[in-house]
């Protein structure tokens, strides 16, 4: 058979079959797509994690994420070795719907990335990458939860996050809005659950007429009747 090249990027020679893509792609690209919840069982090169480890992660250009509580927007730059940036930009709803936009880019120059950083609102600020990535995975568990479309430009840009796996989610799947930490009841969640999906039906959710939930955790409403 002839060696196509890969369809992912184009570059290298596809020599794998990938299950998912129904496509040949090359190793490096291989490593970077693949997903454990995404990938079919099938596919004969998940189980390699070494080649993962190869593939590494490149060194960070830029996190940041908007400041107000409830709708996240996250910026994940890394400089790659050409000097060229690659960058992932995901809207998390914490409250509501979870992950719900994804959007970057494999390769933008400093000078485009920097214009359109620019052009971002105030509310952006420096942000911690392990925060980042535990506001996003939890946001792919909320709308995998409630069995929402994933936007698939997630599966293309999700590797720039760096690893997801050692990323722990835990607790109820919703947090408290007011700290952000403290667990919500089973019941709260539930609530949260059914208003969201009363709301996407009603096509209102993220606008002015959506339902508005503000749930807290216990020691925040403690403190809150305290005062
Ligand atoms: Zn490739
Ligand atoms: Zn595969
Ligand atoms: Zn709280």
């Amino acid at each position: 058979m002839k060696a196509n090249k890969c369809v992912i990027c184009n570059v290298r020679k596809g020599k794998r079959f990938c299950v998912k893509e129904n496509e040949f792609i090359c190793s490096r690209c291989c490593g970077l797509i693949r997903d454990p919840q995404l990938c079919p069982n099938d596919c004969p090169y998940l189980s390699s994690l070494t080649e993962k480890e190869e593939v590494g992660e490149l060194p960070l250009y830029k996190v940041l994420m908007t400041t107000p509580k409830g709708s996240r927007s996250i910026v994940i730059a890394r400089e790659k070795e050409n000097g060229n940036l690659q960058f992932i930009s995901v809207l998390v709803d914490e409250w509501k719907m979870g992950l719900k936009d994804c959007f970057g880019s494999h390769d933008i120059s400093k000078k485009e990335f920097n214009k359109l950083v620019a052009r971002l609102p105030s509310s952006y600020a420096d942000a911690d990458l392990n925060e980042c990535k535990e506001i996003i995975k939890r946001g792919i568990l909320i709308a995998e939860t409630l069995d929402l479309r994933i936007p698939r430009e997630l599966r293309e840009f999700k590797h720039i996050l760096g690893d997801l796996d050692k990323v722990e989610v835990t607790g109820s799947l919703y947090k408290c809005f007011e700290c952000g930490k403290g667990d919500l009841s089973e019941d709260v969640v539930e609530q949260i659950k059914e208003v969201t999906l009363q709301d996407i039906a009603a096509g209102v959710c993220g606008s002015e007429g959506e339902t508005m939930l503000y749930s807290v955790c216990d020691k925040c409403r403690e403190e809150e009747e305290e005062e």
